[in-house]
């Protein structure tokens, strides 16, 4: 790194800046922005400096550069139109240990000025260490486009709070500003007008301070679950969102599908609970689960509940909801890659096609367990597409009852197994092997069905190869 990056508290400072032409106006302009006194030498000045030096904002000295007009400056500016009064500035300047810029001349510069993004107070720099300024200003558009405009005003509504916020305890202000400050809560503020923004945060933080002064009373700091999908099992199909919550949680309540990789993007102190494989009766597993998030909401905790998938797809999702309801549990869901999407992805299988499907359900293979059974007939065969979850272990009976509502024998099929991980495999064949594609598929290893005349895409449009990926049709 060639260049030291630094911001410079220059109110009330001098800077000398020689030259009063347009060159010298652009920084003469910053440096007003950030509070300078002004030094400039030049002999005549463009009309924006005249006027500028005419209301006393910059102190203008009508004569010839001697050198004696750098003492006492924190920075110099070398900005006149004649090279070799510039490289003498230079000289000057370095001789006094003033650092100095001349100004597109790179080996004239004690420092560099950056490309700047100008939320201020927030101010992003960016330099590429003098090599393509214009790189460094493409790059300025693009940060320029990713933040919002009231960045600012949210800012400085932050450091207004700040004294208020001291109240807090170290921990809880950090989870508040957090909280406040992150993507969403940014977005939320910045599209409010400029003069609420101030007013919104300090209500929120005056909510934030009389909980914990109730906490203090001995009242419980009410906790909050967030409901997170974890996508098929690789860390790089996460949402932005969920990777935050997970940085956030105190609490992870987990499934047995949800990989140690996607654990790793979690919090290194929080607590693991692994709710997949506690034994006993499905029920109380599930009351099980339940009874834990509040439990753990109700210490004050945030307790992020990481499910397979999407939480509300085969996820029982909405059940939890409605017992965190029941107990006023603030909560928050964050939707996840569902396992038809996934699997569908990394097979190379779309699941609608202008030519071959117009229609998709996602459905249990259980549903006949519950003695729910649907009209198979009208979910899947023509112009439809079928994605059967936990279907792997009744695939004979599936098959008996695709075949009997009257879907033809050779529709086709594909299993998807350990979908989207480097472990995928994919079978392919049609309704009449169901029980030997699942007989093929790894135990243990998640499947998914899909159905359709779009299954068959999968053996050309594959494209995602494990070590282990293996494609074949069944017999
Ligand atoms: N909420 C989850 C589904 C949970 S039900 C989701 O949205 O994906 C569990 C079933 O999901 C499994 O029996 C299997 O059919 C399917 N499944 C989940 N992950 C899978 C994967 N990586 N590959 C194939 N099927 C998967």
């Amino acid at each position: 790194m060639q260049y030291f990056p630094v911001f410079m508290d220059l109110r009330g400072e001098t800077v000398a800046v020689i030259g009063g032409g347009a060159v010298a106006e652009r920084k003469i302009r910053l440096l007003l922005k950030a509070g300078a006194r002004v030094r400039l030498v030049a002999r005549e000045l463009n009309d924006t400096v005249t006027t500028w030096s005419n209301d006393g904002q910059v102190h203008w000295a009508a004569r010839d550069y001697t050198g004696g007009e750098l003492d006492g400056a924190r920075l110099v500016f070398a900005a006149s139109d004649d090279d070799a009064l510039n490289r003498r500035v230079h000289a000057d300047a370095e001789a006094r240990r003033i650092p100095v810029n001349v100004v597109d001349d790179r080996e004239h510069c004690r420092f560099i000025t950056p490309a700047i993004v100008d939320r201020d107070p927030v101010t992003v720099a960016i330099s590429s260490g003098g090599q393509s300024p214009v790189l460094a200003r493409r790059v300025r558009s693009w940060i320029e486009r990713l933040l919002p405009a009231g960045l600012g005003a949210v800012a400085r509504a932050a450091g207004n709070l700040r004294t208020k916020a001291a109240r807090l305890p170290l921990e809880q202000r950090r989870q508040f500003w957090d909280r406040m400050l992150n993507r969403q809560g940014v977005d939320a503020l910045t599209r409010l007008p400029e003069d609420e923004i101030e007013s919104r945060l300090g209500h929120e933080l005056a909510a934030e301070v009389a909980l914990e002064t109730a906490h203090n009373a001995g009242a419980p700091r009410p906790g909050r679950v967030i409901l997170v999908g974890a996508g098929p099992g690789r860390a790089d199909l996460l949402t932005i969102r969920a990777q935050q919550a997970l940085g956030q949680a105190d609490v992870i309540l987990h499934d047995r599908l949800v990989p140690a990789d996607i654990l790793e993007v979690a919090r290194r102190d929080a607590e693991f609970i692994d709710v997949g494989k506690r034994s006993g009766n499905h029920h109380e597993t599930q009351a099980g689960i339940h009874d834990l998030m509040v439990e753990h909401a109700r210490r004050g905790r945030v307790v992020v509940r990481l499910k397979g998938g999407d939480p509300f797809v085969f996820g029982r999702g909405g059940e939890e909801l409605e017992h965190l309801r029941a107990h006023d549990i603030e909560y928050e869901v964050v939707p996840g890659v569902t396992a038809a999407t996934a699997c569908a992805a990394f097979a190379g299988i779309p699941l609608t096609h202008r030519d071959h499907s117009q229609a998709l359900t996602l459905i249990t293979g259980h549903t006949q367990l519950d003695g729910k059974d649907p009209a198979w007939a009208e979910l899947a065969g023509e112009g439809r597409t079928l994605a059967i979850y936990m279907g792997v272990k009744q695939a004979p009976v599936l098959r008996d009852k695709l075949l009997k509502a009257g879907l033809a024998p050779d529709l086709p099929v594909a299993l998807v197994a350990d979908g989207a991980r480097d472990t995928q495999q994919v079978f392919h064949g049609s309704i009449r092997h169901l029980p030997a594609l699942a007989a093929r598929a790894p135990s243990g290893a998640p499947g998914l069905f899909i159905i359709g005349r779009v299954a068959r895409l999968g053996e050309t449009l594959a494209w995602f190869g494990g070590q282990v990926r293996e494609s074949q049709r069944a017999a």
